[in-house]
């Protein structure tokens, strides 16, 4: 989901997590997601719902508090006579209790009662709908906000267009700041991300604005469930203190995240979607479950996890031992006072079966040659320190059995090394294991793009290009 920037990893103690400051000064900036209807305008006390016994310490100058809430606290100097009063303090914690077994319905409702105009639903413009369709069943008054990053697909612009005219509603969008967006397009180009990580790009064009319009709230709701996700999803409550982002008081505790439907499982959301007559996002039937920005999603298979459809090439990159980690490798050796060659030497080989030829460097510029080349040929370049490698090596063996007899050869180049300048230059070695099929009919030869190594991948590559 496009808004799932939150960490689940950082977690609050349950003291701060729990409660609430009760005094809390409420001010403005111009610069948060302010509500252009105030009408359901809520008191901050309204925060405050169950009731807590809690010690309170008098002030002994009350009438100089300034109108700031960290200075108050301080600057209050505090009278030797402790007082003891009830204070409404929420606990979060058993809220969440008792509503665990409540209906996401009863959850949105029981939000919306407690915070009027100061929360609002983070919508992706994916099947969180259903958070606008439940919100819409309970009557009451709701908001709805979205990050637009400016890079999202044309069906999702649709899509939200679509869900604005079915409610009636306007959604709140959030727009990355321009001039942190300019300075980064500028810098490193429109696909910066695709080079050196999503997170930079998804700070500006995402967190930022998601922080921004969360600071002018004190609740939030979210489509996070549990099953998206078992490792770190599966503790998801269906209300608790933000443990991430700050709202509209600002520091620890001023934000309260409710997930109505953190119980429900993707197939009942859908069957909900589906009997309610919920527009939906196009880009589903299409193959996508999760959907984001259009550089960065992309649709599943069957049987696919949602996971594989955003930043799958840092995945694919994750399978792969990058070539600096090889000269780590290498210069680790080095410094123990070995040469490349003895290094070269100290790691047992891979890939070793008769149905594999050991290609040398003369070999491979044979190879590049297209008058040399009378049969198709598929070459793995190869570190044998490498994990990925030795981890491929099976299917490997097991396609030159195959392929055995068939016309079509496998050989295997080390590349490390001495080789690793050559392989970059002229065969396209970005990372290990490198696979190249050389056609008989094409000089160029072909880079396999998947980091699915298994036998019949590699079978079917080489079957549609032979
Ligand atoms: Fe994040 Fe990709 Fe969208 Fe940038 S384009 S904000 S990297 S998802």
């Amino acid at each position: 989901m496009a808004l799932a920037v939150t960490s689940s990893s950082i977690a609050i103690s349950s003291s701060s997590s729990s409660s609430l400051r009760a005094e809390q000064v409420v001010q403005l900036n111009t610069t948060t997601f302010q509500p252009s209807d105030r009408a359901h305008l809520v008191s901050p006390t309204i925060l405050s719902l169950s009731v807590k016994r809690s010690v309170v310490v008098k002030a002994l100058n009350p009438e100089s508090r300034r109108n700031d809430a960290i200075v108050t606290s301080a600057a209050t100097t505090f009278a030797p006579d402790v007082m003891e009063k009830s204070v409404e303090v929420e606990d979060f914690e058993k809220l969440a209790k008792d509503l665990e077994n409540s209906s996401p319905l009863e959850i949105m409702d029981k939000a919306l009662e407690k915070y009027g105009n100061d929360i609002a639903i983070a919508f992706s413009g994916a099947e969180d709908v259903a958070l606008i369709e439940y919100a819409h069943l309970t009557g009451r008054p709701y908001r709805v906000f979205s990050l637009d990053t400016g890079r999202l697909n044309p069906e999702t612009y649709k899509f939200f267009d679509a869900v604005e005219k079915h409610y009636n509603i306007r959604i709140e969008y959030m727009f990355p700041d321009s001039v942190e967006v300019q300075a980064l397009v500028r810098t490193k180009g429109l696909f910066s991300f695709y080079e050196d990580g999503h997170q930079e790009c998804c700070r500006v064009r995402k967190v930022r604005p998601l922080r921004r319009a969360l600071k002018g709230l004190r609740a939030w709701i979210t489509g996070q469930r549990k099953d998206q996700s078992p490792g770190t999803r599966s503790q998801v409550p269906v209300v608790q203190v933000d443990p991430v982002f700050e709202g509209l008081d600002g520091g620890s505790g001023s934000l309260v995240k409710w997930n109505p439907v953190a119980n429900v499982a993707g197939n009942d959301i859908w069957n909900f979607l589906r009997t309610m007559d919920v527009p939906v996002n196009s880009l589903h039937a299409q193959g996508y479950v999760s959907i984001g920005c259009e550089p960065c999603t992309r649709a599943v298979l069957p049987g696919q996890h949602e996971r594989e459809g955003r930043w799958w090439w840092e995945d694919a990159k994750a399978k792969e031992c990058g070539l600096h980690k090889g000269n780590i490798k290498e210069e680790s050796v080095n410094a123990n006072g070995n040469d490349t060659l003895h290094a070269n030497a100290s790691v047992s080989d891979i890939f070793n079966s008769n149905d594999i030829l050991t290609l040398t460097r003369p070999g491979m510029e044979n190879l590049l040659k297209m008058e040399g080349r009378k049969d198709p040929w598929i070459v793995v370049l190869y570190a044998p320190w490498c994990q990925f490698c030795q981890a491929m090596e099976a299917s490997c063996v097991e396609l030159a059995e195959k392929l055995g007899g068939s016309g079509m050869k496998v050989g295997k180049f080390r590349a490390d090394g001495d080789e690793k300048a050559f392989a970059q230059q002229e065969l396209q070695l970005g990372s290990f294991p490198t696979i190249l099929f050389f056609p008989k009919h094409s000089s160029r030869p072909i880079k396999y793009s998947s980091e699915k190594r298994d036998v019949d991948s590699l079978m079917a590559f080489v079957n549609a290009l032979r």
